[in-house]
């Protein structure tokens, strides 16, 4: 998946949230259904703890971005061998620029083995504007041909084998696994990591160690679709430089609400 916005927002000054926080109060809150109950009778009905934190934040979250993590997923691509190249082409690069840039990718490389054989000057100018492209070009190259080589040319849905490919960390092999195949996996890119953090699911920075809390928060069949929709919150509202607590629908559970 593509990193954060990369439009840069002012940081809000703290007059700022206090109107904001004044102006959500006025209204009788946010949009969560605790809205306009008591500050007490919301304290009693609010989760604690992570586990039930989570649950609630899972709920409205599916509420918010209905659909499965196939749904939610803005790579375009028609199988698990196009997934994984575009996954991977949108390291440092917008799903836009992606989706753009695929079509020509997929028309000249259809399968794992026309990839394999691909020229790697002609594949570096196809992926050109999705940055990075001398390594782009030779890690799906190199994926490709490992596909060719060890997994007789498919995707394998096993984790410890999405890593061993070229240009395939655990963030893109999740993705694979809960998108195209619909298994257990949950990629912790910078918008999930920061969320969970906000939000109090886990304290943990590594994104391999906030996966694993986080896997321990959420059932394995939520995982994909849960990273997905954290990701869509983190562009829409819980912006990095601005967070928009004043129309958030985590308002109330969220214990960094109006304080970041
Ligand atoms: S309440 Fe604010 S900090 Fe918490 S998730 Fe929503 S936008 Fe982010």
């Amino acid at each position: 998946m593509a990193d954060p916005a990369k439009t840069p927002a002012p940081r809000r000054s703290t007059a700022e949230k206090a109107a904001a926080k004044k102006a959500a109060a006025k209204r009788g809150g946010t949009r969560s259904p605790a809205a306009g109950r008591s500050g007490a009778a919301a304290k009693r009905r609010h989760p604690r703890g992570a586990p039930g934190r989570a649950r609630t934040v899972a709920e409205r979250l599916a509420r918010e971005y209905p659909g499965s993590a196939r749904d939610l997923c803005a790579l375009r691509h028609d199988d698990p061998f196009q997934l994984l190249a575009a996954t991977i082409l949108s390291a440092q690069c917008t799903d836009e620029m992606v989706n753009k840039v695929t079509p020509a990718v997929f028309a000249r490389y259809p399968t794992p083995a026309d990839l394999a054989a691909a020229n790697p000057v002609e594949l570096e100018d196809l992926v050109h504007s999705t940055g990075f492209f001398r390594s782009k070009a030779k890690n799906l190259i190199g994926m490709a041909t490992a596909l060719e080589e060890r997994h007789a040319g498919e995707v394998p849905t096993e984790l410890s084998d999405l890593v061993k490919l070229p240009g395939v960390g655990r963030k893109t092999g999740n993705v694979v696994r809960s998108v195209a195949f619909g298994l257990p996996g949950l990629p912790v890119d910078t918008h999930v990591g920061r969320l969970a953090i906000l939000l109090g699911l886990t304290d943990e920075t590594d994104p391999v160690k906030a996966e694993l809390a986080l896997g321990d928060l959420v059932p394995e069949d939520e995982r994909g679709a849960f990273s997905l929709r954290m990701i869509l919150h983190g562009r829409a509202v819980c912006d990095a430089r601005r967070p928009r607590c004043d129309v958030c629908l985590l308002a109330d559970v969220c214990p960094s609400a109006f304080r970041v």
